[in-house]
């Protein structure tokens, strides 16, 4: 029985690496399911694709649509004409899409309209933010759903309050801590890390376009970090959606380092070691909870409220004051510990293959 499972930008390789390892033990006990990698091509250089599939052990895609950067239509347009010939050519009996990229989207519509069900990894979270591309990523996403896979009791309950039957909800747990504890003995430092001291340095990702669009914005914040950082060394792994706004932005502080997008194993060791991570990432949020550093989120909402209620995480929205008194807790040690959310244990990839098996026949 062929699955496709879809991937197209950086959290995809890190969610799917720990489905494609369970399909892979599925295959070597004499299960029916065979897997389908299709990479969409939306993010595709060495630093934000190959790296992850180098370093996690996931194989190669089977096919690659080489949809290619551009605007939010041209990318979903590009991936839409590109899946649908695949399909074309050879139909799957499942399309699994993880998360809330643009490739997300896209190839859950045309597999829900070409009959084939949907199922989704990541599924029911809401930050309720529609000025967020990805909050319409997974609003569309989830109303053409068959099977949700979900990471969270809030998720469960968001899907339920949206009349989605029982039967279709997977409580499964986070495939994106799966790879985190799969590999975390495996995390290693950077060449560039040799004069950082664990616990005296932040790291700092930015990639949202409230915060990385205006170089003024960009600007104000980056300076309020390394201010408040009171001459901590600021590790900034730029996003290539930051790199040409950062350009216009004038001299930075010292204290700013900023490097390319970093490998997982290099990244997570950076945070592990950090005294705090300071981001407008999701997923971020997600690993910091586990590995118990703090976490400043500069967004004013969040779809993950459990790394907040549970995890190390605070919602700061954009006021630099409420930053730079966080950051001052910090430093003070004053922060929450946190506890690691339910089903976060590393096994929600062979949770989610369990489930596929039966629900699709051999
Ligand atoms: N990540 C990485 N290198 C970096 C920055 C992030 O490997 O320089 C990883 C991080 O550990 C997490 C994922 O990329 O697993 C998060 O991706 P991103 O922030 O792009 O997406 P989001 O979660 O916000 O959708």
């Amino acid at each position: 029985t062929l699955i496709d499972v879809i991937a197209g930008a950086r959290p995809n390789f890190i969610k799917i690496a720990a489905i494609m390892a369970a399909l892979e033990a599925h295959r070597a006990a004499g299960g029916h399911l065979r897997a389908r990698l299709v990479h969409t091509g939306q993010h595709y250089d060495q630093a934000m694709s190959q790296s992850f599939f180098d370093e996690l052990g996931i194989p190669q895609p089977d096919i690659n649509l080489g949809a290619g950067s551009g605007s939010q239509a041209t990318q979903t347009g590009a991936i839409m004409i590109g899946y649908e010939a695949l399909l074309a050519r050879q139909r799957s009996a499942a399309c699994v899409v993880v998360g809330d990229v643009t490739s997300t989207l896209a190839c859950a519509l045309v597999s829900q309209k070409a009959g084939i069900p949907v199922a989704h990894v990541e599924g029911g979270i809401r930050s309720g933010d529609w000025s967020m591309p990805e909050e319409i990523n997974r609003l569309a996403t989830d109303a053409i759903t068959n099977w949700f896979f979900t990471t969270s009791e809030v998720a469960n309950a968001n899907l339920r309050a949206g009349g989605v039957a029982e039967s279709r909800i997977f409580f499964v747990g986070n495939t994106m801590i799966d790879t985190l504890l799969a590999h975390r003995d495996r995390f290693r430092a950077p060449a560039f890390a040799g004069d950082l001291h664990p616990g005296r340095y932040f790291v700092l990702t930015l990639h949202r376009p409230a915060n990385v669009d205006c170089p003024q914005v960009l600007s104000q914040l980056l300076h309020t970090v390394c201010q408040a950082a009171a001459g901590l060394p600021v590790i900034f792994p730029v996003h290539p959606r930051t790199r040409s706004v950062l350009a216009a932005c004038g001299p930075m502080p010292v204290t700013l380092r900023t490097v390319d997008p970093q490998p997982y194993l290099a990244f997570n060791f950076l945070v592990e070691h950090a005294k705090a991570v300071i981001t407008d990432s999701g997923g971020v949020s997600e690993e910091t909870t586990v590995l118990q550093v703090p976490c400043l989120t500069l967004r004013s909402t969040t779809e993950r409220p459990e790394t907040v209620a549970l995890g190390t995480n605070e919602i700061l929205g954009s006021d630099p004051d409420r930053l730079r008194d966080a950051m001052r807790r910090v430093l003070a040690g004053q922060w929450k510990t946190g506890i690691i959310p339910p089903l976060w244990d590393g096994q929600a990839g062979t949770r989610i293959v369990a489930a596929l098996g039966r629900l699709l026949p051999a």
